[in-house]
């Protein structure tokens, strides 16, 4: 199977190639030409297998230039031990119609481990493929969770290093101890003095700079991303879709072929975009529900077909979530237009003037699929203390999915039984949930994990309760202009 850019579909490129670049050289992302399909006798054996094994299966279906062999082996390492549950992404049945996928059971406590622990072995694998003979260096600028996934993935992966910059003052105690704890070789973490835009430019700009990338090709290295822009990071994350649906099934709550909701609190529109994926391969899925905070962009564009950027950015307790430009939409519009051409336009427009509207059809195609709704701190903590109350204890981003979902359930009257998706354990948010619980919050991150422990009953996980002894190896902090020289250095 091949894959192509949403911004033209003339040039083809193997599985392998599409994973190593990343992005696309016009811009655009990459793209499969056609989406396999499920069949029912497929599904049928898929609900027999483990977590890896289904991965393994629904990896394949996608990536016919990687052996079985292979992708059985990168699926072993990847979802291990190093997750604290031997079902690596377990369904939680909470009542009749509504069931929880927790998706942080990796080594940092977020979703976004489903996809980094997996995506070394890929674009290494990829880059052999491609008769790559220089290292890969990861650069990553990091409002919090990604860092810390991407440095999980990679450290001490051969053929890579990995540089990760966050601001200064933008991320929480927990996330910050989190990466400065980072063991391995081949990484190197940095603050900067600024804030998280400031660490996201200066990236893109070492990603630019032509020169440098001249310099680093002759020392033997090359820049890379690991973004969800890249096809090797949405994959893994189709196969969660499916392995809950066969959970609901082997636990006899749905029939073959009956159809289920997912709900999904929604940034980058990675994670979502995936489950779409996943029901467009035939898995039975009636309507997917977009949660956002009061970053409401997509609320906004899934109801009115409008994508307008041009608004207040909010900094909410739901922080993974707060992107006014969500990378992986540009998929979703070419998969149900199919016109590169239309594509490419909404692009330039939403460059030159940060807005697009779609057509008519096409936003009618995407309301068949999506409903959407949002909520502000007030109600994300109020959904906490109410969901605690009830016995479940979730983290502020998987609160704004629960009360987005409850909001649609009773203006839509939609009885289907519905997958909440949860991205992050609650301890990862200790201070906010603590707050939302009516605790005190005033002391370090690290004393706020025992505390919510204390409050609440349940265990940390591991790697959280584990920072507070763990020795800090990185301490410094840069001017933004200093980037590149610190990523130049490393590459000696
Ligand atoms: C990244 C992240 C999200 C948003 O996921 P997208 O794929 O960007 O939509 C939601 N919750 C948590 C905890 C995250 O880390």
């Amino acid at each position: 199977m091949k894959y192509f850019s949403t911004r033209d579909s003339s040039n083809r490129v193997s599985a392998a190639r599409a994973i190593a670049s990343g992005l696309a050289p016009d811009g655009g992302l990459f793209v499969p030409e056609s989406v396999p399909q499920l069949t029912d006798s497929m599904l049928a054996e898929l609900r027999k297998l483990d977590y890896r094994g289904r991965a393994a299966r629904i990896m394949g279906m996608f990536l016919d230039d990687f052996t079985a062999e292979e992708l059985v082996k990168y699926c072993a390492a990847a979802y291990s031990d190093n997750f604290d549950t031997p079902l690596t992404a377990p369904l939680n049945i909470l009542s009749d119609d509504t069931a929880v996928l927790e998706l942080w059971h990796g080594p940092t406590c977020a979703f976004k481990d489903m996809a980094l622990q997996m995506l070394p072995h890929l674009l290494t694998a990829s880059l052999r493929k491609c008769g790559e003979e220089r290292g890969v260096c990861i650069l990553v600028a990091t409002s919090g969770d990604t860092g810390k996934a991407a440095l999980e993935g990679f450290a001490d992966v051969d053929g890579t290093k990995i540089v990760v910059f966050y601001p200064r003052d933008g991320v929480s105690d927990v996330q910050k101890l989190q990466m400065v704890t980072q063991s391995g070789d081949n990484v190197l973490v940095s603050a900067i003095a600024g804030n998280f835009d400031d660490a996201q430019t200066g990236v893109k700009r070492i990603f630019g700079d032509t020169e440098f990338a001249k310099e680093l090709d002759s020392r033997g290295w090359f820049l890379s991303s690991a973004n969800s822009i890249n096809w090797g990071r949405l994959l893994p994350q189709i196969v969660y879709y499916v392995s809950a649906y066969c959970d609901l099934l082997n636990a006899g709550k749905i029939k073959a072929g009956e159809r289920i909701n997912f709900c999904v609190p929604t940034g980058n529109f990675g994670n979502i975009l995936a489950g779409w994926y996943a029901k467009q391969m035939g898995l039975p899925v009636s309507r997917f529900i977009c949660a956002s905070n009061s970053n409401n962009v997509l609320t906004d564009f899934i109801n009115t077909g409008v994508y307008n950027r041009e608004r207040p950015f909010h900094c909410t307790i739901s922080p993974s979530m707060d992107i006014l430009v969500s990378s992986n939409l540009e998929r979703l519009l070419y998969a149900c237009c199919g016109s590169d051409a239309e594509v490419a336009g909404y692009m330039r427009s939403l460059a030159e003037s940060g807005k697009y509207t779609v057509s008519d059809a096409l936003r009618r195609r995407i309301a068949e699929d999506f409903s959407a709704g949002f909520c502000d701190d007030d109600e994300t903590r109020a959904e906490i203390a109410d969901m605690y109350a009830k016995g479940y204890l979730i983290d502020p981003h998987t609160a704004v999915a629960f009360k987005v979902l409850r909001d649609y359930r009773e203006r839509s009257g939609d009885a289907t039984p519905t997958v909440v998706v949860s991205t992050a354990s609650p301890f990862k948010f200790c201070d906010s949930v603590l707050a939302a619980l009516g605790e005190s919050t005033g002391a370090p991150g690290t004393e706020l994990i025992d505390r919510l422990a204390e409050r609440t009953g349940a265990n940390p996980p591991r790697p959280l309760s584990n920072l507070a002894g763990r020795a800090v190896r990185f301490t410094g902090c840069i001017e933004k202009e200093a980037m590149r020289e610190l990523t130049s250095d490393f590459l000696k």
